[in-house]
């Protein structure tokens, strides 16, 4: 390396670009680091939208690093200010006729959500995606003026927008093209027990069916028409059929992209110097032994520190087990570990199923080693980290001993 100070840029600011900028500085103090978003915000905590929707947490609670911050750090943040291009050959970022250049920068640009593609929804003023500050905002202004809304889509967020809607007085439907929520992650069982937890919350919910229309007038939707014959008359629309990553700023370095922005379990992509890191990594998990990509908060965080250690020169490799966790209307939770049927094929499973408790309990096993744990109900903590702790060491259980596994936590 040599002794002139190293020039960093990151590219997003969410969790993983923001977790980045912080350990860069402890990796190197004299470096210099340029932060970008295009949102107006610094890092705000994007998992907190759902509770911030629901009126539980101000906006002031949800932002987590203000501008002192920055400036105690000696981190460049530019807001609104978006990385159209890559000069990988010459090692310099663009933000419109501006070039900043590095030695190492971060790829952490996340994804955008997908519109509504029913006919009536384009332009409409109250249709609704949620992943940014400003929809949250946007959507929590409509729910004050509507008395019934609509959330589409069979994810994680469509679940939020309906558990929102819900928790605002608001009469909820949820319409959802599968058979369950989840349908590529949870079975039939689980399945019912989620649906059980949003009829105790009063959602309506619609499955096997698709918007086939929406009705509108001056400008806004009025009215929901699906492909089954259902018209439900509506003042907010909510829309959760997933993400889009963003990965044009790359277009012309030659970087490898697939799911997401390939890398290795370093975070370095095939061109020398670019990294990427959070949602928006195809990234190699060296404990499932494959490259995937996962959406998660805490997958972001570790990202961002393993990638700025090997930015600033260190050889450290990913070795996490993602984790996520989130409450299932007010009386349930989720919680994720490792990877489930929804990242690989042919994963063998045993399972223990309590109705009345409301608890459901999913081992996943791959080549006899244990990958992955799905849980519905709460379970004790030490259960649980000995679960992260068998799938991280990849030793190896005899089928006869799996059901046991599942008595690893209570209930
Ligand atoms: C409503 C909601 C609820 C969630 N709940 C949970 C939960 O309960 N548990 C959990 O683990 N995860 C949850 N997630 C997922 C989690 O928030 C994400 O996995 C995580 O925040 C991803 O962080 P990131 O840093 O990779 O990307 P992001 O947070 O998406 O940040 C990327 C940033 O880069 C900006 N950007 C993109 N392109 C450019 C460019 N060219 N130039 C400049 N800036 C650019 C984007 O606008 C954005 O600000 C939730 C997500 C949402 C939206």
């Amino acid at each position: 390396m040599d002794e002139r100070a190293r020039k960093y840029v990151i590219v997003g600011n969410g969790f993983a670009g923001t977790t980045c900028a912080e350990q860069l500085r402890k990796a190197d103090p004299a470096c210099s680091i340029a932060l970008f978003t295009d949102e107006p915000y610094p890092l705000y905590n994007r998992i907190a939208l759902p509770p911030m929707l629901r009126k539980q947490v101000t906006e002031a609670k949800v932002i987590m690093r203000d501008a002192a911050w920055h400036e105690k750090l000696a981190i460049d943040l530019h807001l609104s200010t978006r990385i159209d291009r890559i000069d990988a050959a010459e090692r310099v970022a663009y933000a419109g006729g501006r070039g900043f250049p590095y030695d190492a920068l971060l790829v952490a640009t996340g994804g955008r959500p997908n519109p509504s593609p029913s006919p009536g929804a384009e332009g409409a003023h109250n249709v609704y995606n949620f992943q940014y500050m400003d929809d949250t905002k946007a959507i929590s202004e409509q729910l004050e003026q509507s008395k019934v809304a609509v959330a589409v889509g069979g994810s994680f967020i469509a679940y939020e927008l309906a558990e929102a809607f819900a928790s605002r007085g608001v009469e909820t439907h949820w319409v959802l093209r599968g058979p369950r929520f989840l349908r590529r992650m949870l079975d039939e069982i689980a399945g019912e027990m989620v649906d059980d937890a949003a009829r105790d919350e009063g959602v309506h919910v619609h499955y096997g069916e698709e918007v086939e229309r929406l009705e509108r007038s001056n400008g806004v939707v009025t009215k929901v028409v699906t492909t089954g014959g259902l018209e439900i008359p509506c003042d907010c629309l909510g829309i959760g059929l997933g993400l889009t990553i963003n990965t044009e700023v790359l277009d012309g370095t030659g970087v490898e992209v697939r799911t997401g922005i390939v890398c290795d379990d370093r975070l370095e992509t095939n061109v020398k110097g670019i990294f990427a890191g959070g949602d928006a990594a195809e990234f190699y998990d060296p404990t499932a032994e494959m490259h995937y990509r996962m959406g998660t908060w805490n997958n972001a965080g570790a990202h961002g520190k393993v990638a700025a250690i090997n930015m600033a020169g260190g050889d450290q490799r990913y070795h996490d087990v993602p984790e996520y966790s989130s409450q299932l209307f007010s009386a349930q939770t989720i919680t994720q570990f490792g990877i489930s049927p929804e990242y690989r094929e042919g994963l063998e499973m045993v399972r223990k199923i309590d109705r009345e408790k409301g608890h459901y309990r999913a081992l996943f096993f791959w080549q006899n080693r244990l990958a992955g744990v799905l849980m519905i109900g709460k379970g004790n903590r030490a259960g649980k980290r000995k679960y992260v702790e068998a799938i991280k060491s990849k030793v190896a259980f005899a089928p006869s001993e799996w059901e046991s596994l599942l008595g690893w936590t209570a209930g």
